[in-house]
């Protein structure tokens, strides 16, 4: 079964409503406009609602229009509140809107204040740590604003407006005030014909009705322009046909509202979210809630977890079914900070892995119940993943490469399972944390703390580190890259770990070279070569004449395909080769085939490197990318359309299907069963650079087919996959969520080691 813990974002119909919409398609299917007995009944259902709507929000006067939802809405009030300014007496200068608003307020703002030619200054109403607005700074600046809008409560946080203190506020101003009421709807009493609010929209989705559906009430004297002209509908203030199996279905939600039958009271679902917030405390170690819940709807709970990213949360939530969403966008290597937190003045990081989690006012308590027994489990899977603190699941994979990725820039942790010593290689300070959690989870011990080079773009915690982890070094024993003083090599049991130095990137950078009982495995090759660039080498601590040394002393020492893991992966390509890099680098090509001198070299590249801008982290450029990036190439070359699978597997008996989601998820979920013909392996994003080399000695037509939740990571596989060589390798476009149900899966086989 799955949980829905996401009704900020959209919310199923509810039954009533679906048999009111379902009656108002097959039985009252009139055309309200028409005047013959057909239209005649739709028109009475139409009124029906209106009038139940009016009763619901205390809009006993002023306009109560049908429309396709809020964001027709918010641009219907924008529209009508700028026409007028446009034409008005009184020259306004300042449009305002509340710093944690909807999108669709402020786009609708400036849409709306160009396309008009009005020029007016749109400004962002600040709001203080508790996310309600900033009341003193908007008293002084009102008295200039031609319109102010706020909202009623906030889709992120489930903060609630202080209406009363805001209308107070705006005492002094001849300012038009729009309210976006559509959390509201069904939450709170919003009295809207006692206040002085001019227009408030509303999304009938948000509230158990079917999307396409909305209202829009507007005060009477309210400025009113139409957005849309034609018929006449909605007394010519909306034309175009109503939607009137929406308006029948939401008369069915205002209905079950007014009696109130099937949604809980207020004190009712503040238990319920009392009951979702302990259970997140036990959960997750250290969580922190984004908003006080005493100023906050009783069905939002918004918060984040030290080290957990809201991408990491999300994927173990949907792997237990649990369906919430992230205050935040974000991808794998990226993670950016919700507008709405920030705007609050919170920590970035919580800001930017902040997870919402939000239910309707038609939970019960079955359903809670259960909400609590799988946020119980998620919590159980991070404990034996080690990424909370507790004991170990005994299948965890732990020996060989693990990678690590904070807006580009790569850590990695090498172990040998046998002995359980590990070296952190290039550590940065977010990962501090869970690094020394992982690491006491699986009782390992630190034989090194090494940095490929000293970095321009973020610190070394590599001291942090060995503070808070067991270690096998006396302090003092390492130089400044952290590699033990007079040593040749590490030994980390039957793996060896070697250095090379290869300044150019920085005077100081080096490269760690990895050998087992069949000779090299693979590089640590730091910013010297990246996929797709080169590191750059105008820092002051740059050494550009050794680069094109460097590089042949590379080449030297590593095989064309000899497995080269970068210090920063700006596209996630996980992992290069000289082979692939020579084909994409034109520079590296000159300099390897001896067609550019060392002095030639640095000028070429002293070129390239004019004017690098900052990364889409907004952090230094490691390197001037030859090839094209993220976005760049056939994009959907190695997506695989999910009705394509059991054909594919029918066709390919040799087929190796990958499973690229983490243990965490793994163990929470219900992988499909497949027959046992089938080859599958569970390798996790993480752990990916341990299987590569595997996949790229296998035959050049077997087809590698990479699946995960979403089809996110799956893709990543496949395209870093293809570029190092194998031509054959696959996405499950969609992942899990849109996997045949007629096709099984068994579970795959978890064992890979380096
Ligand atoms: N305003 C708020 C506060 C919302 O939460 C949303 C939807 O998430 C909207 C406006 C836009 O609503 P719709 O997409 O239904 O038009």
């Amino acid at each position: 079964m799955e949980i829905y813990l996401d009704a900020n974002a959209t919310t199923p119909v509810l039954p009533q409503a679906r048999a009111a919409a379902l009656a108002a398609m097959a039985e009252d299917f009139g055309n309200p406009s028409s005047i013959h007995s057909t239209g005649l009944k739709a028109r009475a259902v139409m009124d029906g609602v209106r009038l139940r709507a009016r009763r619901v929000l205390g809009a006993s006067s002023g306009q109560l229009l049908f429309l396709s939802g809020a964001t027709e809405g918010i641009q219907t009030a924008v529209l009508s509140a700028l026409s007028s300014l446009r034409h008005g007496q009184a020259r306004a200068e300042l449009l305002l809107y509340g710093a944690t608003e909807h999108k669709a307020v402020p786009e609708a703002l400036k849409h709306w204040n160009a396309l008009l030619g009005l020029g007016l200054q749109v400004l962002a109403i600040p709001v203080g740590r508790d996310g309600r607005h900033d009341l003193a700074w908007l008293r002084a600046h009102a008295p200039r604003a031609g319109l102010v809008c706020t909202m009623a409560a906030n889709n992120e946080t489930g903060v609630i407006s202080d209406l009363d203190g805001i209308e107070a506020a705006l005492a002094d101003s001849r300012a038009l005030w729009l309210v976006d009421s559509v959390q509201a709807l069904g939450k709170l009493a919003l009295n809207l014909a006692g206040r002085r609010i001019d227009y408030a929209p509303f999304s009938g989705h948000k509230l158990y009705a079917p999307k396409g559906i909305g209202m829009l009430y507007v005060r009477d004297g309210a400025p009113f322009t139409p957005l849309m002209a034609g018929g006449g509908q909605e007394g010519a203030l909306r034309a175009g046909t109503e939607n009137m199996s929406g308006i029948a279905a939401l008369g069915a939600v205002l209905t079950a509202l007014e009696e109130g039958r099937s949604f809980q009271d207020k004190t009712t679902l503040a238990v319920y979210r009392a009951c979702l917030a302990a259970a997140l405390e036990r959960a997750f170690a250290g969580l922190v809630f984004n908003a006080p819940p005493e100023l906050c709807l009783p069905t939002t709970l918004n918060f984040s977890v030290p080290g957990l990213s809201s991408k990491l949360l999300l994927d173990l939530f949907d792997a237990a079914d649990v369906r919430v969403s992230g205050g935040s966008a974000c991808s794998a290597a990226q993670a950016m900070p919700s507008d709405v937190l920030m705007a609050m003045g919170l920590p970035a990081w919580q800001a930017a892995s902040a997870v919402r989690l939000s239910f309707g006012p038609a939970a019960d308590a079955a359903f809670i119940d259960e909400a609590c027994a799988r946020i119980r489990a998620c919590g159980d899977a991070l404990r034996q993943s080690c990424l909370s603190p507790g004991q170990p699941s005994p299948e965890l994979p732990a020996g060989g490469v693990t990678r690590f990725v904070v807006d580009g820039a790569c850590c990695y942790l090498l172990v040998d399972e046998g002995s359980k010593r590990c070296i952190v290689i290039d550590p940065v300070p977010e990962l501090t944390g869970s690094l020394t959690q992982l690491l006491s989870c699986h009782g390992h011990t630190l034989a090194a703390v090494l940095d490929t080079h000293s970095h321009g773009d973020h610190a070394s915690s590599a001291g942090d580190l060995r503070a808070a982890v067991p270690h096998l070094l006396e302090p003092g024993s390492v130089d400044a890259l952290g590699w033990p003083l007079g040593a040749e090599q590490i030994l980390l049991g039957a793996l060896r770990l070697s250095r090379l130095a290869l300044p150019g990137h920085t005077e100081d950078s080096s490269a760690y070279l990895l050998h087992d009982a069949q000779g090299l495995r693979l590089a640590f090759v730091g910013d010297t070569l990246m996929p797709g660039a080169l590191g750059r080498s105008d820092f002051a601590q740059s050494a550009p004449m050794s680069f094109g040394a460097s590089l042949l002393s590379l080449a030297r020492a590593i095989g064309p395909q000899t497995l080269l893991l970068p210090g920063h992966d700006y596209d996630d390509r996980f992992a290069t080769t000289l082979a692939t890099e020579i084909a994409a680098q034109p520079l590296l090509a000159g300099v390897l085939h001896g067609r550019l001198d060392s002095a030639g070299f640095a000028a070429a590249k002293a070129a390239l490197e004019q004017d690098l801008a900052l990364t889409e982290f907004q952090t230094l450029a490691c390197g001037a990318r030859v090839d094209e990036g993220r976005s760049g190439g056939n994009a959907s070359l190695h997506q695989l359309a999910p009705a394509a699978l059991p054909a594919l597997l029918r066709a390919h008996p040799d087929l190796l299907l990958v499973d690229v989601r983490e243990p965490y998820e793994q163990g929470l979920s219900q992988t499909p069963q497949l027959g046992p013909a089938v080859r599958c392996q569970a390798v996790p994003l993480s752990r990916l650079v341990n299987a590569l080399p595997g996949w790229l000695a296998l035959p050049p037509g077997t087809r590698v087919l990479f699946f995960c939740r979403s089809g996110n990571r799956s893709s990543q596989a496949a395209k870093a996959l293809r570029r190092l060589g194998h031509g054959q390798a696959w996405s499950l476009a969609g992942g899990l969520a849109l996997w045949p149900h007629d096709t099984d899966l068994a579970a795959c086989d978890p064992a890979l080691a380096i």
